[in-house]
């Protein structure tokens, strides 16, 4: 799952740098190259670690990777998916991937007063928890859930285009935003989809 979101951020890293230049610093693709590199390192070794210490571990090193705001809220949202989960947790159920979603996201509330409509990377991360959430409750599968959660992400993500920025560097450029997706929020899409692409082995459009 981390390698094929990983592949995905390399693919459009520049991309979002260009979004990120619209109105912020120009920063973001290479934030996030170094957010999926320590994340894929994270999950890529020693298997025996259970999924509370790698999560935790991900979100510490992806703190560390000294970028900006989103390396910043996407550390907070890995160790936050560490809460929710007992020691030992060697597997995860949908419902328990669901619950520890649910932890990383108050974990990022926490770090931010930004709500979905601010033009930020929660307009993507909010709706693919709750989705990932509510189809999780209703007994479908992680393949499922995941498929479901990565739509919902692309579509607030692409949202985004209708709103001024209201957090962050690009909130100095307010309404001159609107027109070019938060490039948080596209990052966020892409995660969920490499997700779903890296758990069902699947390659979407
Ligand atoms: P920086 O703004 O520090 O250069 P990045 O360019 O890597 O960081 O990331 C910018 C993205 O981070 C924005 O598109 C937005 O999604 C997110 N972001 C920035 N500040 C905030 C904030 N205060 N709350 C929520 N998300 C934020
Ligand atoms: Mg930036």
């Amino acid at each position: 799952m981390m390698h094929a979101a990983s592949m995905l951020i390399t693919q459009f890293h520049s991309r979002l740098s260009e979004l990120d230049s619209v109105g912020g610093d120009g920063d973001h693709g290479a934030t996030m190259l170094r957010v999926v590199e320590r994340l894929e390192e994270s999950f890529a070794s020693d298997l025996s670690i259970d999924f509370k210490e790698r999560f935790y571990q991900a979100g510490w090193n992806v703190l560390s990777a000294d970028g900006g705001a989103s390396s910043s809220l996407i550390g907070a949202f890995f160790m936050g998916m560490a809460n929710s989960l007992g020691p030992n947790s060697v597997s995860l159920s949908c419902i328990d991937l669901a619950t520890s979603f649910e932890s990383g996201l108050q974990a990022v509330r926490s770090n931010t007063a930004a709500r979905p409509g601010d033009k930020t990377m929660l307009d993507a991360l909010v709706p693919a928890v709750e989705t990932f959430l509510t189809s999780a409750q209703a007994s479908e599968d992680i393949a499922y859930s995941l498929c479901r959660a990565a739509e919902a992400a692309n579509d607030g993500a692409e949202a985004t285009k209708r709103f001024s920025a209201r957090f962050g560097r690009a909130r100095l450029l307010g309404d001159k935003t609107k027109g070019y997706p938060d490039p948080g929020a596209v990052s966020i899409a892409l995660l969920f989809k490499g997700f779903y692409e890296g758990y069902t082995g699947s390659k979407g459009d």
